[in-house]
């Protein structure tokens, strides 16, 4: 780091006290740009998720590695009952079953990623295994469930009771409308800067509750729920994971980032390419955009206001609200 950079971060950051930083933010309207280069640095959609980045800063601030710390923290909505949007307690699809999508990407480009899951609680780790022991990148329905089971991990029933009610009380209308921000979705994209300027990215789902079965959306898919390159910087996506999937949202914000853009700027290109392409389908459709460079400097967006993020750096974790495109 440079020594004006130092300079300014002692100041602003060191010198002052930290809890100073929302009045600094305030009167310098550029402060990410002042605040490059400060590592770990990990970045989370929605506002519940932070205990998933508390988990992937304790990995982060030993020194450890950005791909473990985004496994560790996509494990926790994952492993959470409450969490109706990921892994066990999610809300099924139409006919009852819970099936989950998740990705994963390291430092040097490789890739894991699983589809149509069911029954195995942590299938972020399931997609990693698949990037680390397979010739493959991604697997899908019965032979992700084989070669998870293979690898060791358990057969589970994944539905909750309240998870079940959600969907017996839904049964009643049957209708299917994806609402925006809907469950506050604690659905969660992850991106992380280590201190040895490695990233990585995560992302895991349960995909829109009561969705057909055999839908798959965006979170699983390389460049559309989460991209990183490591000379670049990264991006996950959440929300309605058609839109992002016809746009490949995450791999555009990382290509906007490799033209210069700060991530801010290039989340903002990656929501208003969609609102642009798919005018009719955004009125009633949320889709937000995390971001993280290599010097971390972060961006978050989203069509409709009420896209919350995490973002852990400094040793503060904190919920932050996203700027939206749509007024009204
Ligand atoms: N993008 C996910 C999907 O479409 C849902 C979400 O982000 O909550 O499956």
């Amino acid at each position: 780091m440079n020594t004006r950079r130092k300079f300014l971060q002692h100041t602003l950051w060191g010198g002052l006290a930290a809890g100073s930083a929302s009045f600094w933010e305030r009167i310098v309207p550029n402060i990410d740009l002042l605040n490059a280069d400060v590592l770990p640095v990990v970045i989370a959609t929605w506002g519940p998720n932070t205990k998933a980045t508390a988990a992937a800063w304790e990995v982060l601030s030993k020194g450890g590695r950005a791909l473990d710390a985004v496994e560790a923290g996509a494990r926790v909505p994952e492993a959470d009952p409450e969490d109706s949007s990921v892994g066990y307690g999610g809300l099924p699809d139409r006919d009852g079953n819970v099936t989950l999508d998740a990705c994963i990407m390291d430092e040097f480009g490789n890739a894991g990623s699983v589809n149509f899951l069911q029954h195995i609680m942590h299938p972020i780790s399931v997609a990693r295994r698949v990037m680390e022991k397979t010739p493959h990148v991604m697997l899908s329905g019965e032979g992700a469930l084989q070669f998870a089971l293979q690898e060791g991990f358990k057969k589970e029933n994944l539905l909750t009771d309240s998870a079940r009610q959600a969907w017996e009380a839904w049964k009643v209308k049957s209708e299917y409308k994806p609402v925006i921000n809907i469950e506050r979705h604690d659905t969660i994209g992850m991106v992380a800067l280590d201190k040895q300027r490695r990233i990585a990215g995560a992302c895991t789902t349960s995909g829109l509750a009561f969705k057909m079965h055999g839908r798959v959306g965006d979170s699983p898919i390389i460049g559309a729920g989460m991209f990183v390159d490591n000379e670049v910087g990264g991006a996950a996506a959440t929300g309605l994971g058609e839109l992002v999937l016809r746009t490949l949202g995450s791999f555009l914000v990382v290509e906007e980032m490799r033209r210069g853009a700060h991530p801010q700027k290039a989340v903002e290109t990656a929501v208003k390419r969609i609102a642009r392409k798919h005018a009719s389908l955004v009125k009633d459709a949320q889709v937000g955009f995390v971001a993280i460079d290599k010097k971390g400097r972060h961006g978050a967006f989203s069509i409709h206001k009420g896209f919350n993020y995490v973002l852990y750096q400094q040793g503060e974790n904190k919920v932050m609200e996203a700027g939206h495109l749509l007024r009204g």
